[in-house]
């Protein structure tokens, strides 16, 4: 039901903006030419497999958990996310292409934490990392938090999902050690 609430002319608004334009596009090819379509919001998500140097907070923090280099939180790491791994996510994706639904659904971990608290646990995850959380400048625009609510794929797709974020980081960290 969220309609977004977009800065056009910000500095994320290209990446903001093109979110709402795909589900536009993809309505109106469902409409006028009948497309059999589906419309997922994925949320934050991690796993195996991703660019070391994407710049993203759990991939960030596990590389330089194992290379021994500061963890970089932003800020006072105080913003919070909600982290899904990746076999939920696609797991997900799936039910959604399987289903009906063709409204938007919202797919992720709603199972929400402090960027401090991510740091803790990836460093807990790390036995003898000589890595010390260092605290960096707050990119502008940063959300303060983020948590799917996930109402309709419980309903819709009987899905919900499985791996903690416990389980998830760990098997990363096996992924990236190797
Ligand atoms: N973040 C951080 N250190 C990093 C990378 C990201 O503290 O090295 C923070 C970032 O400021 C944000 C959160 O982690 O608050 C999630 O960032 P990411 O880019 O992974 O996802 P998004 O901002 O799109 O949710």
């Amino acid at each position: 039901t969220y309609w977004g609430n977009v800065n056009p002319i910000g500095l994320r608004s290209m990446y903001d903006e093109a979110k709402r334009f795909s589900e536009a596009c993809t309505m109106a090819y469902h409409r006028e030419r009948k497309v059999d379509t589906r419309i997922v919001r994925i949320f934050n998500t991690y796993g195996p497999r991703m660019d070391p140097y994407d710049g993203r907070v759990v991939i960030s923090f596990i590389r330089q958990a194992l290379n021994d280099e500061p963890i970089t939180v932003f800020g006072e790491g105080k913003q919070t996310r909600s982290l899904c791994f990746v076999s939920d996510l696609v797991r997900g994706i799936n039910l959604t292409m399987e289903s009906d639904f063709i409204e938007p659904i919202n797919l992720g971990n709603p199972d929400e934490v402090t960027i401090l608290q991510i740091a803790k646990e990836i460093i807990d995850l790390v036995p003898g990392t000589k890595s010390k959380i260092t605290f960096q400048p707050m990119p502008p625009d940063d959300p303060r938090v983020r948590q799917p609510d996930i109402t309709r794929a419980k309903q819709i797709l009987g899905w919900t999902p499985t791996v903690s974020r416990t389980e998830g980081l760990a098997r990363m960290i096996e992924f990236y050690r190797d």
